[in-house]
């Protein structure tokens, strides 16, 4: 499979923004720490064509900024997104159409003024992809389409359920035929059972349309169900990335290792017993990444060589890419 979009070395540091708490802290004579942030850090992926590539990690290691960056909403500060068939894109190139993203809130990236029918219909309309004389006609096939009543078309966002506003966010981000679909952390803010609705529609849709689909989520068993590849992100790298059904089966980084062993299991054997060992320790702050392997303070595998020399992200033989010097 082609690569259809892909990170060439990226890198994206933010800097802080003055608040009035760090006004009043210098006032003070406090000191206040105005050092960029790395979010992300020297990352190459690719997204081949018809896949969905997982993409996964805690809160706050650097996944959503890079799916900010793919989606063409975030200039990275170093390094080039491609496009495939398109100059290498060095700042934001959200005026593609080819790109559609979803977001974890669809109330917010909803207008509350706005008829749904006329939130699926303006984009297509403004690019040429249909007429406003056909535009009714598409709005009630995408509704269909996501399971849901053509004649919710005239209702606003907040005559919907959560589960029912993120359906209509897909449409919405489909209706524009995108090659590429960003999702990030789309289900993470519906009940568990509106969650299994929404992945089973987004499986359903990506058979039908042969999608193509970044998928960001901190949840390692909703990346597992949805993803042909997995990407796992710490602290603004990654640090294992192979197919899915070879890392949930035999991760090689201790971090994946952990991860997966942080997800509670039932064992349905005579002792039924709750296979629990969570990654201890905190995601250390961006602002002072540990010395040598990131993970080194966290990983119960580190020796001397962990503290001192950061492992580079290299093939195994299976493929898989992993940055472990002891796996
Ligand atoms: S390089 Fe060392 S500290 Fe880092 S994950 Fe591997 S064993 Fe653990």
């Amino acid at each position: 499979m082609s690569a259809i979009l892909s990170a060439e070395h990226v890198t994206r540091r933010f800097s802080p923004r003055i608040t009035l708490g760090d006004r009043i802290a210098a006032a003070l004579g406090a000191k206040v720490d105005r050092r960029p942030v790395q979010a992300v850090t020297d990352v190459s992926l690719e997204v081949r064509q018809g896949e969905t590539l997982g993409l996964v990690g805690e809160s706050g290691c650097g996944k959503s900024t890079l799916g900010r960056m793919l989606a063409g909403i975030l200039a990275p500060s170093e390094g080039e997104v491609l496009l495939s068939g398109t100059a290498p894109m060095r700042g934001k190139h959200k005026t593609t159409t080819r790109i559609q993203t979803v977001f974890q809130d669809p109330f917010a990236s909803l207008n509350p003024r706005m008829r749904i029918g006329e939130t699926i219909a303006e984009g297509p309309i403004t690019h040429g992809l249909v007429t406003r004389a056909r535009a009714p006609e598409m709005v009630a096939e995408w509704l269909r389409r996501v399971g849901l009543d053509p004649a919710f078309a005239t209702r606003f966002p907040h005559q919907f359920s959560g589960g029912q506003r993120q359906r209509v966010a897909i449409a919405r981000a489909l209706a524009m035929q995108p090659e590429v679909l960003v999702c990030d952390e789309p289900v993470a803010s519906l009940d568990v059972s509106i969650q299994a609705q929404i992945l089973n529609l987004f499986l359903e849709l990506r058979q039908d349309l042969g999608l193509t689909c970044l998928f960001i989520s901190h949840d390692l068993s909703v990346v597992r169900h949805v993803s042909d590849r997995v990407a796992v992100m710490y602290l603004g790298r990654i640090v294992e990335m192979g197919e899915a059904a070879r890392v949930y089966a035999a991760p090689r980084h201790p971090y994946t290792q952990g991860l997966l062993h942080s997800v509670p299991k039932l064992v349905l054997d005579s002792n039924a017993a709750l296979e629990f060992r969570p990654i201890t320790g905190e995601l250390p702050s961006p602002l002072s990444p540990p010395p040598g392997c990131a993970f080194h303070p966290r990983c119960p595998k580190a020796t001397e060589l962990c503290r001192g020399e950061r492992p580079p992200l290299s093939p195994r033989e299976d493929g898989t890419l992993v940055a472990c010097h002891h796996a």
